[in-house]
This record gives structure tokens, sequence and C-alpha cells, in this order.
């Protein structure tokens, strides 16, 4: 694992051994390591949700890892963009995508001239169903903490990942994991992996899947787990801030799922609503005793990546009733887990760290409503000034071969026609973007290269920028704004600026 400094609003460690003096701590840890070790990872988190919804909280989950754990406060991220693959990523190897080389979800891969997603691999087969599995984590370029651990034990442990999200179970399984799960939606329903890790489910997986437990959670309505009335923590249900499921002419309670599903993909629905955290813990239960972990020689390692906590903050905002919900359901789900923990792999023989791998920005239409400076990013109408600006310096936008990630590539073959250099038409394009609404900064590749920036979100950026994937121009949107697109492409639909509100404010 490269070393590197990697810091996270929401960091809670929880070991179950008792510390009892620093001698005997020391002792204990170099004697004794855990059988077991859990990571979490709460798929877009902020860290004041462990205290705006604090007492909505029972004692068995978020509670016992704060107040019987450790915290790190005051922590924050050091990388931009902050994106699922690349908070997966540098949580588990220590080091930003200047390193590990993942540098977003998507990105377009400059030699191949394509977009490219973060775990995709032609080289495997899906395992468990038609298609969602031809995936490894070959795109990441260093070892994880996963991997070290397999490496110290002489490959005798066990590493399962598991995630709702593919890209949250396989990269924090790092490369050597037995296996990494991830849950295929649509009409399938079911978990499933690739063959990159086996050429069948094993039969613990198998008895899981027939079990339809899905279809057993999308039967049913979602409702809030207390009184509507008692979520004083959030704004109204009915606001005009929410995204809204098809079939549903308004983004409020009662959830009725089975009428529900008709029109939203079928399984996928679980991703987007609490019960796909529930599922994810019915299935990590499964795995720890399909697997027997923590009952080896060795220390086994269970990563568990949350995603529907993300999908319900994208569809709902960080201040709607939905969101509010769902973390008051993970609390229990949280809670039954630790409490099985306890029982199958024993009260002292585990250790667990839960963390997020972004946060997210309040509505910013809410923001706006507030008076608060926020926006939304107009990507097409950047092409349009991007490109108009090209062909008034160089005669040509030929030379604009991809604009994704608010990064721009450059066509080499066409520079070279026009006798361009890099230099020259970054500096010009440079000096035109800035001016361009919502623009908050703008730097070259070639500046990240020669420039070693220490602070701030320059800073952010530069650890984020690897040389040999990224593009010849980055662009920071202005803080709290996110990227809007009226095309339909693959453009993110959020670019979380949380960490410019953090640093500029
Ligand atoms: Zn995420």
């Amino acid at each position: 694992m490269k070393k590197g400094i990697l810091l996270f609003f929401t960091l809670l460690i929880f070991s179950c051994k008792p510390y009892k003096t620093a001698t005997n701590n020391l002792e204990k840890t170099e004697n004794t390591p855990p059988k077991l070790v859990v990571g979490i990872v709460v798929d877009q988190m902020r860290y004041d949700y462990l205290k705006k919804f604090y007492n909505k909280y029972g004692d068995g989950g978020f509670k016992r890892l704060m107040n019987k754990g450790f915290q790190l406060r005051n922590v924050h991220y050091n990388y931009i963009p902050t994106f699922t693959a690349v908070g997966h990523t540098s949580i588990y190897t220590g080091t930003t995508p200047n390193s590990h080389g993942i540098i977003s979800n998507w990105w377009y891969d400059k030699y191949a001239k394509k977009g490219v997603y973060c775990v995709d691999d032609s080289n495997y087969k899906t395992v468990g169903a038609k298609s969602g599995g031809a995936k490894s984590p070959f795109r990441m370029l260093t070892t994880t903490v996963t991997d070290e651990l397999k490496l110290a034990q002489n490959n005798r442990n066990k590493t399962i990942s598991i995630s709702i999200k593919d890209r949250s179970a396989i990269l924090p399984g790092g490369h050597t994991a037995n296996t990494a799960y991830w849950f295929q939606g649509g009409n399938d329903g079911k978990f499933i992996t690739s063959s990159y890790y086996r050429d069948e489910l094993p039969q613990w997986v198998k008895d899981f899947n027939a079990l339809n437990k899905a279809d057993d959670y999308l039967n049913q309505v979602w409702n809030t787990y207390f009184d509507i009335n008692s979520y004083t923590e959030s704004i109204a249900d009915n606001n005009p801030f929410e995204g809204l499921f098809k079939g549903k002419k308004e983004p409020t309670f009662p959830y009725d799922l089975k009428e529900l599903r008709k029109k939203n993909k079928n399984y996928s629905l679980i991703k987007k609503i609490p019960a796909g955290n529930t599922i994810l813990v019915d299935f990590a239960q499964a795995t720890i005793k399909g697997e027997n972990l923590g009952k080896g020689n060795t220390t086994d390692f269970l990563a568990i990546s949350f995603s529907s906590t993300d999908y319900v903050g994208h569809q709902f905002g960080v201040d709607s009733k939905e969101l509010e919900d769902t973390y008051i359901r993970l609390d229990r789900e949280l809670e039954r887990l630790l409490n099985f923990l306890d029982e199958n792999v024993g009260k002292n023989e585990y250790t667990l760290f839960l963390t997020a791998d972004h946060a997210a920005v309040q509505v910013p239409a809410y923001l706006n409503k507030l008076k608060i400076p926020a926006g939304y990013f107009d990507m097409k109408k950047f092409k349009d000034f991007l490109y108009e600006k090209a062909k008034y310096h160089f005669g040509t936008s030929d030379i604009i071969e991809n604009v994704s990630n608010l990064q721009i590539f450059f066509n080499r073959e066409e520079l070279k026609k026009q006798r361009l250099s890099v230099e020259e038409v970054s500096q010009k394009l440079v000096n035109d973007i800035i001016t361009f609404d919502k623009v908050y900064k703008v730097v070259s590749a070639t500046t990240l290269q020669n420039t070693n920036f220490t602070k701030g979100v320059l800073n952010c950026l530069q650890n984020g920028y690897n040389q040999k994937f990224s593009g010849d121009i980055l662009v920071m949107p202005m803080p709290s704004t996110i990227i809007y697109s009226h095309t339909g492409s693959y453009q993110p639909r959020s670019y979380p600026f949380e960490f410019i509100k953090y640093f500029t404010t």
C-alpha cells in the first residue's frame, strides 16, 4: 500500500478488544490480531448525519460505534473528484488518484479513444446472471489494505467484498479478493460476481439468491420508521427539490413498492430504497456464515459498502424525509450486523471501521431559495463556448477531442497537423475558460506537472490529477455548483463540491 495522507470526514474505528493501558494495548494488538476486520463504507454519508439524527438512532448502531469506539473529527478529503470509485479506492489504497489511477467512475481513455468504466473488463464473464459481471479491478494500479493483509499472511486469509454497486465491491477487495459480490438489478435481483474471481457461484450464494429476499422487500410499502411528524431534522415531505419515481405524482410517503417496481426497472428499485441496505446486511450475514469468516488462524477481511444511501441522496436530496428515514433504518441494520458479529465471530474478536466515500451538497435550488450561492453548471453551453474559443484562436475546434469529468482532452494528431503545442493551446484556453459562468478555477495539466501545490483546492486537484490518464485542462465549478446536462449523456449528475465549502469558508 502506497503511503499517503488520506483523511475522511467520517471515520469511526471500533474494536471489541478492551484497551487497558498503552502497554497492554500494544502487547494485545501485536500478539492477538483480530479474527476479522470489517470495513464499512456508507456511500454519500456526511459527517453531520451522526449528529443530526443522533436522537433518532438506537443504542446498538451508530451510537455504539461513536461512544465505544474512536472517532476522527475535523478531517478532510484531499483529492478531487470525490466520486464513488475514487472514494472507495482512496480509502482502501491509502493514496489518491495521482497514484492509484482511478480518476473517476467513468472517464475518457485517451489511448483507446473511448469512454471507460472503472471496473469493466471484457476479459472476464458474468457469473450468476446473463450480464453485469464482466469486471475486474485491473485499472487500479496500487495495492489495497486488503491486498497487503493477504501478502502479510501469505495469502492464507480470506477477503470477501460486498455491495449493491459493482465498483464499491470490486475496488475495496483489491486485486487479491477471494470474491467480490454485487447486486444485479433489472429482472435478475441476485448477487453476482465476475469470472475474475471464480467460475461459479458458491452454494451458499446460490442458496441466498434462491430465497428471493428482494421480492419480499419489494412487495412491501416503504413508510417512515417513526411517525413522519417527528422527522423535524428534515424539510417538508413534499418539496420542489426532490426527484420522482416513475409512476409517482408527488415525492411523498408512502411508497407502494409493489406498484413502483413495475415502472422502475423491477429489482433495480431496491437500490434506491432503504431495503437495499437491509438485503446487504442479510447477504453480509450469509457471507460470514458461508465463508466461515473469522474462524481460521489468520485475519480475514469483510468489506461492506452500503450504496442505497447514495441513491436516496441523489434522488431526494440531503434534507429530505426520505434520506432521514434511510439513515434511521441503516442505524438499525448496523445494530443487526454488530449483534450478528458479536454472536458469530465473538465480541472480542473483530475490528470494524466505518467511513464514507464522499458526502453531498444540498440541492442548489434549495440553497438559492435561502439566498446561499449555489448553482448548476451548463455543460452544453460550456462545450459550445470552448469550441468557439478554439476556432477563434486556432481556426478549428477539432483540437478538442473530448470534454468529460470537467477535463478537456486535446487531439494530439490535430495539434501536430496545425503545428500547435500543448502549452500554447492550454494557456490561451485557460485564460478564456475562467471567464465562463460558474467556473471557479481552471488549470492546465502543464501547470500541475510543473508546480507543487501544497494546500487548498489546487492541492486537491493535483492529488486527483494523473499524468497518464487525466486531461490537458482541468476545470472546477463554483462552490455548491453541480453539473446539470440537458443532453442526457453520461455526465455524472452531481459533482460533489462539499470540500470546496469547507476549504473556502
Ligand atoms: Zn459514492
